[in-house]
């Protein structure tokens, strides 16, 4: 009795930090983001981390190959704690991590002045049999946390089913996703010259962000910036 209360505690009392345990605290701390997510050299196109000091230009991938969207910010790297955090979210029936994801999300600058400047708020949406395995969309959860009044989660749309990106090399990965999306042609004009921001959880190599952006471009979209909760170390293309 006395055990099963000890972990009832554990296990609903919100105030502690999940990564170090200190009390009190947020769903993850201060002086843990401080330490688990420092601020980083990003790719401005891709969001890919650069070493420091090498300025703020495109990586080369990116200058080779620019993505279909115009910019892109990830506000942590997809390692620990973080990946352990998503995967909780995503596969842990956690949703409720949603909110304090988008949080760390707002608190970056470049993030929190794309959210302010879109018009628009888009969910990279999911395949429909992946909704229909996990329930939610994750990143439909957190665009909803980021910018409530301008999420359209009917606008873009999954027009094909795809084999899952993480068992493919890249360019399986960008021929796997190049016709998964669709702008759906009753609602195209809601997009046209609209400045759109995309919403994903993780960016891996960037291939379904990019295909997403491509639809959008053609459906004459504005200015494309991508928003990621966590970018991987895998260059994007
Ligand atoms: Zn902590
Ligand atoms: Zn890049």
């Amino acid at each position: 009795m006395y055990r099963a209360w000890i972990h009832f505690l554990a296990t609903r009392l919100p105030s502690r930090c999940e990564v170090c345990h200190a009390w009190p605290a947020r769903p993850v701390c201060e002086p843990c983001v401080n330490r688990f997510a420092p601020p980083v050299t990003r790719c401005p196109r891709c969001a890919i981390g650069l070493p420091a000091g090498v300025g703020v230009g495109a990586c080369g991938a990116c200058l080779r190959q620019p993505p279909a969207f115009d910019e892109c910010h990830a506000a942590v790297d997809y390692a620990y704690p973080w990946a352990g955090l998503v995967g909780r979210f995503k596969f842990g029936g956690e949703p409720g991590w949603a909110a304090a994801l988008a949080a760390r999300m707002r608190e970056h600058e470049g993030m929190a002045r794309a959210l302010d400047a879109a018009q628009l708020v888009l969910p990279l949406p999911l395949a429909p049999r992946r909704l229909a395995e996990r329930g939610f969309n994750q990143a439909l959860q957190l665009a909803r946390h980021l910018a409530p009044g301008k999420v359209d989660a009917h606008l873009l749309l999954r027009v094909r089913e795809t084999a899952p990106q993480s068992a493919l090399d890249r360019v399986e990965r960008l021929l796997n996703v190049a016709q998964a999306f669709a702008v759906d042609p009753l609602r195209a004009h809601r997009v046209q010259g609209r400045d759109i921001a995309l919403i994903d959880d993780v960016m891996t190599s960037g291939a379904s962000l990019d295909a997403a952006a491509r639809a959008l471009r053609q459906a004459g979209a504005g200015r494309i910036t991508a928003l990621v909760f966590a970018r991987t170390a895998v260059p994007s293309h």
